[in-house]
């Protein structure tokens, strides 16, 4: 049915498509991972709201940024 070399060429065109494959499996891996880590990130700073002990509002761990906040004035 094959010849060695025939068989050999298409172990080669075998391995060149499921390199190209995994070269695409990889490069969306790699999106999907980016778009996690930046749902994190948002995550991350919603955390980091605190109460300001002046005014009640949620301020980010930087302070508040409120002008009627007794803090502030
Ligand atoms: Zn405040």
């Amino acid at each position: 049915m094959f010849s060695g070399p025939k068989l050999l060429l298409l172990f080669a065109v075998l391995w060149l498509v499921w390199l190209v494959f995994r070269l695409i499996d990889r490069r969306n891996w790699t999106l999907n991972a980016g778009q996690e880590k930046t749902t994190e990130k948002k995550a991350d700073s919603f955390v980091e709201l605190t109460e300001c002990e002046g005014c009640g509002a949620y301020v980010t761990a930087a302070g508040c940024d409120n002008s009627d906040c007794p803090v502030n004035s």
